[in-house]
């Protein structure tokens, strides 16, 4: 049985921190390894944590605001300088491309793999990836830019009575982040094991939030209730709460099953 969990690279907003970095994760599930979002400086705590690119062949972007994407390119790069010649892909919005591509033919022209954009519509939910063991669904969320959440399905293939097989969904991992509260996610995100939702803000910055598009704890905690998930895990911490043990105090009243992201930490998916 292979082990599904997600590790939190980084969950902070915009604002780098002392204590936080900006939003990035690694996602393993159906034995292999994904990159969810990818915050400035996400190949040093990769390199911290040990943590091994080779397995390492899809990127998904959430959208193109600097704390969601500025780690690319310091990524792409080193990737070249580690003598990686497997190809690597990547999920977002199609202006990605253009603003990367001058990047990576400046910076890392000499690099031995290829970089394969594969342009997504965020506006839209659908399939864009899917082999023998997992797919990834597009979530559409409502934030200042076209953004997407992404939804992880582990599939695995079954013998049924008759001798025949069938592929049947066995864990589910949902990412949303950024967004303001929006319930239209729900019946996409219904009953999944996990549901990282981002958390920017507390109740007394409800004015601020609906402002800049984006959720309070206690929305994160309402979406989890109505989709009724397994686990829901708060992150994208503004910089402004430097407790927060406060964004767990708003959440768990209103649904229990609640835990903080924090650097570095590794959550299991389902069990
Ligand atoms: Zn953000
Ligand atoms: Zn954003």
């Amino acid at each position: 049985m292979s082990e599904a969990k997600v590790t939190i690279l980084g969950c902070g907003s915009a604002k780098p921190t002392k204590t936080t970095s900006p939003s990035a994760q690694l996602v393993d599930i159906g034995d292999k390894r994904f990159l969810v979002d990818c915050g400035e400086g996400v190949i040093l705590t990769m390199q911290k944590l040990g943590i091994k690119t080779g397995r390492l062949y899809n990127i998904f972007i959430s959208h193109l605001h600097g704390d969601h994407c500025f780690g690319l390119i310091g990524l792409l790069t080193t990737l070249g300088m580690l003598k990686r010649t497997q190809p690597m892909h990547i999920y977002a919005q199609p202006d990605l491309e253009k603003l990367l591509q001058p990047l990576l033919d400046y910076h890392a022209n000499d690099r031995q793999y290829d970089v394969i954009f594969h342009p997504i519509n965020p506006r839209k939910h659908e399939v864009i990836f899917e082999d023998r063991t997992v797919s990834v669904e597009t979530i559409p969320l409502k934030h200042g830019v076209p953004t997407c959440g992404f939804l992880f399905k582990e599939t695995k293939r079954v013998k049924k009575e008759d001798g025949s097989f069938e592929y049947v969904t066995t864990k589910r991992y949902a990412y949303c982040s950024d967004t303001q509260y929006s319930e239209k996610i729900v019946p996409i995100i219904e009953g999944v094991e996990a549901l990282y939702h981002e958390s920017t803000f507390l109740n007394e910055h409800g004015a601020r939030s609906k402002e800049v598009k984006h959720s309070t704890a206690a929305e994160a905690a309402t979406i989890a209730k109505k989709a009724n998930v397994g686990k829901l895990i708060l992150g994208h911490y503004s910089a402004r709460v430097e407790d927060h043990n406060l964004f767990l105090q708003e959440a768990q009243p209103i649904f229990d099953n609640c835990v903080l992201a924090e650097e570095h930490l590794t959550f299991d998916i389902g069990d």
